[in-house]
């Protein structure tokens, strides 16, 4: 019983979030560093971007605000913050007389004055009168008549007198030496709402504009591997912190951020990486949602469309064939299917214009010999896409459940200046690394149905495991251990009392040879080598010992 309470206590992950444990982070840091070197094949750089965000940028740009703000995005109001100048002034106003600033003055209290009396006043600002603020006074008051040799120094701590305060402890205010003001007035600047990123465009997107990446006059071409967060229900595949690989190509028109060969060369190194990574029979779906009035015109048909059948749609359809029509197309709701095949396409309300930047899309993806098929229904909810939009999915069966979409991604011509940026047309995509790993995981275990694997997925061993024979030789051990670690190879050491049976177990797990180290290889300078794959075992010299250990 007692045990039983104990582990319902105990705590866990959050549901949707998961420990990624070794030996599985290997693969992960392959895909990652696979990912980085076709990359920087491409001339990409990475960036980083912060992983909370002002939630309006997530805001912006969004069409269904319902669905993606309020359902799927972690967001809260940030902690009051205090505006300290306005403090300041506020204070001063009321505090003059009699006070001389003595603006060159080092101290670590915020700001020292001569009073008229002759003694000197430190003054802190503060959020709240509080034990921490009282006791950080106090010391700054106490050093400084130390360093200076003076007396006649008080503190003064100046804070917000509608805050929550304790007040300062009475022991610090026995000495006579700090005293608290309080200040009328409102100085808490606004709380600013946060949310944990849903996803890393916007805040690639919003760098570019803080920056002004743009004034270069070049394309940028960045990607970024990371966390994002969606408060989404957990399943095979989905989960709520996942991890995303991404690239983003944007810059001002002039450096060619428009063309159609920008799309192409994007596809194109997915195909490849993929490829390199060992994924087999992905496939790519690919479509055009037009420009921001194709779209408009689009919708409107779709809406019209909607309106005689929109009661014989599932209830989230019901709500989206008003707020946001493209995302009906979105739907995997089987009953809502036959209505979604019969609705207006797309491709029938692109312009000349958007008509043959997808012309030009695909016939550099016949030279490149990359296959896709056009898939009508692929439109992104997010308004802010634009153009070619695309999904590399994997056949059911391949690890992800019901979930099939390894990556997304898509044009989006005209973010940036819904987040108040100049003109900055871009196109970008992101990885699910989650579900990139779990086919990995699947086909490794159709090994030999499929072919080889590449040995980057299996866990390596390490080269070698040193045993001290007895507590005497652990010292001489660890030493040893340092002398091939240094010399580049991987290596575990094992504990002065253990058995040699257990010894020779242990290091069978994890490593291709024991190294023994008994009195007399340690008197000698020598070490015993077993080769676990032969069998072999022998006696060499500790100079013959490291080229030994690097033999595969
Ligand atoms: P999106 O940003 O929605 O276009 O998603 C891009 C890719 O991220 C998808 O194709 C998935 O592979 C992956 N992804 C999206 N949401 C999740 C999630 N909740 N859990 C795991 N992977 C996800």
């Amino acid at each position: 019983m007692a045990t039983q309470q104990k582990s319902s206590n105990s705590l866990k992950a959050v549901r949707g979030t998961r420990d990624l444990l070794p030996p599985e982070t290997a693969l992960w840091n392959r895909v990652e560093a696979t990912a980085r070197e076709v990359f920087a094949r491409y001339g990409f750089g990475e960036i980083r971007t912060p992983i909370f965000e002002d939630t309006q940028l997530f805001a912006r740009g969004v069409g269904d605000v319902t669905d993606l703000v309020s359902k799927e995005m972690y967001t809260w109001a940030d902690r009051d913050r205090i505006d300290r100048a306005a403090l300041r002034d506020a204070w001063w106003k009321e505090a003059k007389q009699g006070l001389e600033p003595l603006h060159e003055e080092k101290s670590d209290a915020d700001m020292v004055f001569r009073h008229s009396n002759g003694g000197i006043t430190l003054v802190n600002f503060a959020e709240r009168a509080s034990g921490e603020a009282g006791r950080a006074l106090w010391h700054s008051v106490k050093a400084y008549k130390q360093q200076r040799g003076l007396s006649d120094v008080v503190g003064t701590l100046v804070y917000p007198e509608e805050s929550v305060s304790e007040g300062i402890p009475r022991e610090l205010l026995v000495d006579g030496s700090v005293d608290s003001w309080a200040v009328r007035g409102n100085f808490f600047a606004s709380r600013q709402s946060l949310t944990l990123r849903p996803e890393n465009t916007a805040g690639v997107v919003r760098a570019y504009i803080e920056h002004k990446l743009g004034d270069s006059g070049q394309l940028q071409k960045l990607y970024y591997i990371g966390p994002q967060f969606r408060r989404e229900r957990p399943q095979r595949g989905r989960y709520r912190q996942f991890w995303q690989i991404g690239c983003e190509v944007l810059g001002p028109v002039s450096s060619g951020s428009e063309s159609p060969v920008r799309d192409a060369e994007v596809l194109e190194m997915l195909a490849s990486l993929l490829d390199q990574l060992g994924i087999r029979d992905w496939q790519l779906q690919l479509n055009s949602v037009g420009s921001a009035e194709d779209r408009k015109r689009y919708n409107a048909a779709l809406r019209a469309a909607l309106e005689p059948v929109k009661a014989q749609l599932s209830e989230d359809n019901q709500r989206r064939a008003e707020t946001n029509p493209l995302r009906v197309l979105d739907s995997k709701e089987p009953a809502d299917q036959e209505i979604i095949d019969a609705l207006p396409k797309i491709a029938d309300f692109l312009d000349a214009d958007s008509a043959a930047h997808f012309a030009a899309v695909r016939a550099a993806l016949d030279a490149c010999g990359v296959a896709y098929s056009v898939n009508p229904r692929l439109v992104r909810g997010l308004d802010y896409y634009t153009r070619t939009t695309f999904e590399f999915t994997v056949p059911d069966g391949s690890g992800l459940g019901t979930q099939n979409a390894l990556l997304g991604g898509g044009r989006y011509d005209g973010l940036s200046e819904m987040l108040g940026g100049p003109k900055a047309p871009g196109i970008g995509f992101a990885i699910g690394e989650d579900r990139l790993i779990l086919v990995l995981q699947e086909q490794d275990g159709r090994e030999g149905v499929n072919g080889p694997h590449p040995e980057w997925m299996f866990a390596q061993k390490l080269d070698a495991y040193i045993a001290p024979m007895g507590v005497e030789r652990n010292a001489a051990a660890l030493a040893l251990a340092r002398e091939l670690r240094r010399a580049g190879l991987s290596v575990e050491v094992g504990d002065g009392t253990f058995r040699l049976k257990k010894s020779f177990e242990a290091a069978d797990q994890v490593a291709r040879h024991i190294v023994i180290l008994g009195e007399d290889e340690v008197r000698d300078g020598t070490a015993t080598v077993k080769t676990f794959a032969t069998g072999a075992q022998v006696k060499v010299a500790r100079a013959k010992l490291i080229e030994l250990l690097r033999q595969k």
